[in-house]
């Protein structure tokens, strides 16, 4: 099988971010695999070793995006491919994204495409739809569990608490979501193997495609922080005492009453 899976690279929001000039500071953030994507890069794995064939993790982005391809290459994928846009492009959206990736498909047989459901950063959650809109093949969005049998693919989706099965057929999309698997931590063999296993890298140019091709459709007018929490108001004393101060709280203060 031909398995491919969409990684990006994004910034850890479990770290503190700054924001600087309406872009988020890279200066000191710590940059991970997007982690609906490492679902997808441990599916893609298990798939591969039971039907056979090959798994290429392909992101794009810029030299720095390296790294993450390199750790999904020690988890166990066997290619990687980095679409450099760094010297091409300033600004991109999810048309750009799929833009870009669906010209790197066009020459490509893939079986299965792996997405991740959502990207942590940006959370539009369009670029696997889109992808197989234009790749002209069925998608399944939220993925929990999948089985293959020849040609006929058989899915279990997450709808916001229940269960959907699907049955669709390869050629295919899917992204993501957790309940999935359990991404596995690279091994030490595992990284060491990772630094011979090939890595491609491609510009626009590569892709008979040039800056006017990808430009970006929309805008980031702006970016900012949630507003910071005061902090909370903790009662004291005789139970009829807290509940008349907390109405009187409500009334006065919240104005909620
Ligand atoms: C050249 C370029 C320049 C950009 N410049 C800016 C910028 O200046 N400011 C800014 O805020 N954003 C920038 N972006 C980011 C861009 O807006 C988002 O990456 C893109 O729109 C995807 O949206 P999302 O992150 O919400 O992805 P979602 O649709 O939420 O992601 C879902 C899944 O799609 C796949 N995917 C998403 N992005 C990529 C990727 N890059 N490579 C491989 N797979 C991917 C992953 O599997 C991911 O889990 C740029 C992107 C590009 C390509």
């Amino acid at each position: 099988m031909n398995i491919y899976v969409l990684l990006k690279r994004t910034f850890d929001t479990e770290e503190k971010i700054a924001i600087n000039d309406g872009r988020i500071e890279e200066e000191g953030a710590e940059f991970i695999i997007n982690p609906y994507d490492e679902y997808a890069v441990e599916e893609a794995i298990n798939l591969r070793d039971e039907h056979g064939g090959e798994v290429t993790v392909v992101t794009i982005g810029e030299e720095e995006s390296e790294k993450q391809l390199r750790t999904a290459l020690a988890m166990g994928a066997d290619k990687a491919v980095l679409i450099n846009t760094e010297d091409d492009l300033e600004d991109g959206d999810q048309y750009t994204t799929v833009k870009i990736l669906e010209a790197f498909f066009e020459d490509k047989e893939a079986d299965i495409i792996l997405a991740g459901n959502v990207a942590i950063d940006e959370a539009s959650g369009q670029v696997g739809p889109r992808l197989a809109e234009r790749l002209d093949i069925p998608y399944v969005t939220t993925i929990t569990s999948i089985s293959v049998d020849g040609e006929t693919v058989q899915i279990e989706r997450d709808v916001e608490g229940d269960v959907e099965k699907v049955e669709t057929s390869l050629p295919l999309l899917v992204t993501c979501q957790q309940g999935l698997n359990e991404p596995r931590y690279p091994s030490l063999p595992g990284i060491m193997k990772a630094k011979k296993k090939p890595l491609e890298e491609l510009e626009l140019d590569d892709l008979d495609l040039d800056e006017d091709d990808v430009e970006a459709k929309t805008k980031t007018v702006d970016i900012f922080l949630p507003p910071e929490k005061e902090a909370g108001k903790v009662l004291e004393g005789e139970i009829d005492d807290q509940v008349k101060e907390l109405v009187s709280l409500l009334r006065n203060e919240a104005k909620v009453l």
